[in-house]
């Protein structure tokens, strides 16, 4: 560990629950919940421990979920077992919960762990307990109100961004992940009080959505930013239009608090994504957002290639702790994934980046443009804070008991249930494992007009989502209930927060 010179000291919250490698979505599927454990243990062999609180966060209740998901699609997750599913055809069906999101041991357990981690990040800021919190196992960006997509269920990111709503007036969401961040522009799209800025592989590629010309409905018109890219992204391209962007982002909304999405699926060599950035051109972007001193939450996301994942998350970690980590892999229970170099570095390749600067200059005037259009930070008014399900824990004088070094921690592990074979563990990192799912679109949703552009149909569907709702025949929403419905979440927090 190297301190970076002239990188102002701040309180790292990182969140990790060994339990989480130990889930496992099935023979062949991408996603794999190990990667956040071997991130881990780099994180703790380069001696990052000693920088920062470690926490295993309380896992997320059924009722904290529901803070943003609907209460019948949370309890179909919490009830559907790889032995029952069977008596779940149809809640499987309308939850898109199947193929890419598969029925697996343990699944509440892991979307509980996810949440927690970012929500009581997002609450540990709040208070001003930590400058940056980090929750690797968080940025499930993709899962939808009622609905599971792209790997993700339960929807930290939104859950951790309505905790900071509480006392914060704008949050900042940034996602570098290759993927649309969908599920959480969806969230916000019709309120000012988030800005969403997605940084993503744009066309013939899951899940379709974020047009540079999406950009936002009815409040929250100008607060959604999408920036399409093409294969073969480069450290350089990226940083061209990366920090540009974000610094006309804060200079625009001014926000109070940021949460960035730091997915790895972005990154060289990774086995889904196809953007060219090595560890540094992503890392670049944590160091870049965190230049502005806002209270921060790093959250994980995608990333398929398990020993870059975990390289770039320890890096990154590194960075929140103003450190830079030795290039040798130190030495750690995933040692052999490492090889044959054993260095942390993840270089890029000689791939061809599609990304002309002619291209991303015209993207980039486009977004100035739209920005240009918000006449300074909305305001809003934060009238006292009602009581929330985090309040105790993250009040607790004795809130130390919750730290836990690695050895206590691994002691406390009830993994052996659910533990991943080893065979499956040395699969695939490079042969692939046959089986392999494309990250695809599955369900084709209702395109559907609104205003003057072709609005694609998944941002449609926040405007629309009272519409989708009531064809479950169970609903009888009235027209009122339905505005509700359609402002999501935020309308309770501004509910909330005007008592
Ligand atoms: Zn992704």
């Amino acid at each position: 560990m190297i301190p970076i010179a002239g990188a102002p000291t701040k309180r790292v919250c990182y969140f990790f629950d060994s339990d989480v490698g130990g889930f496992h979505y099935g023979p062949g599927h991408p996603m794999k919940p190990t990667r956040i454990r071997m991130c881990h243990s780099l994180v703790m062999n380069y001696g990052l421990y000693k920088k920062m609180e470690i926490f295993r966060a309380k896992p997320a209740t059924k009722r904290e979920m529901t803070q943003f998901h609907t209460d019948d699609y949370i309890e179909f997750l919490s009830r559907v077992t790889p032995s029952n599913m069977d008596n779940y055809r149809k809640e499987q069906y309308k939850c898109n919960v199947g193929d890419d999101c598969p029925v697996f041991d343990g699944l509440f357990d892991y979307c509980s762990i996810s949440a927690g981690g970012s929500m009581e990040g997002a609450a540990r800021l709040s208070r001003n307990k930590c400058d940056i919190a980090v929750n690797w196992a968080g940025g499930l960006h993709h899962a939808k109100k009622g609905e599971a997509s792209g790997f993700c269920y339960v929807n930290d990111i939104v859950l951790g961004i309505l905790e900071l709503l509480r006392y914060h007036p704008r949050v900042l969401y940034i996602d570098i992940d290759i993927h649309h961040g969908d599920g959480v522009e969806e969230a916000f799209y019709l309120t000012d009080r988030v800005m969403t800025v997605s940084f993503h592989k744009y066309g013939e590629f899951f899940p379709g959505t974020g047009e540079l010309r999406d950009i936002g409905i009815g409040k929250g018109k100008y607060y959604a930013v999408n920036v399409p890219l093409r294969d073969g992204m480069s450290d350089e391209g990226y940083k061209s239009i990366f920090e540009p962007i974000v610094k006309q982002v804060m200079e625009t909304y001014d926000p109070s608090a940021i949460v960035l999405q730091c997915g790895t699926d972005s990154l060289s060599g990774d086995k889904i994504g196809s953007f060219n950035l090595s560890m540094r051109g992503h890392a670049n972007c944590v160091n870049f957002v965190k230049s502005f001193n806002k209270p921060l939450l790093l959250v994980g996301g995608g990333g398929y290639t398990m020993r870059n994942v975990s390289r770039a998350w320890a890096y990154e970690t590194g960075l929140a702790n103003g450190v830079e980590l030795a290039a040798d892999i130190p030495v750690n229970e995933y040692y052999e994934y490492f090889g044959p170099d054993y260095k942390l570095d993840v270089k890029a390749s000689n791939a061809e980046d599609l990304n002309t600067p002619a291209f991303l200059e015209r993207v980039k005037n486009v977004t100035f443009e739209n920005l240009k259009q918000i006449k300074g930070p909305p305001s809003v008014q934060l009238q006292g804070v009602p009581p929330g399900s985090l309040d105790d824990i993250v009040d607790d004088p004795n809130q130390d008991e919750d730290m836990l070094d690695a050895d206590e921690r691994r002691a406390q592990a009830t993994l052996d249930a659910r533990t991943q074979k080893s065979g499956e563990l040395s699969d695939s990192d490079d042969e692939g494992e046959g089986g392999r799912r494309d990250h695809a679109s599955h369900r084709a949703k209702p395109k559907l007009a609104v205003g003057k552009g072709a609005a694609t149909a998944t941002q449609v569907a926040a405007a629309s989502v009272a519409a989708m709702d009531v064809d479950g025949a169970s609903s009888s929403a009235g027209p009122e209930e339905m505005t509700i419905d359609a402002e999501l979440a935020v309308s309770e927090v501004r509910n909330e927060v005007a008592t």
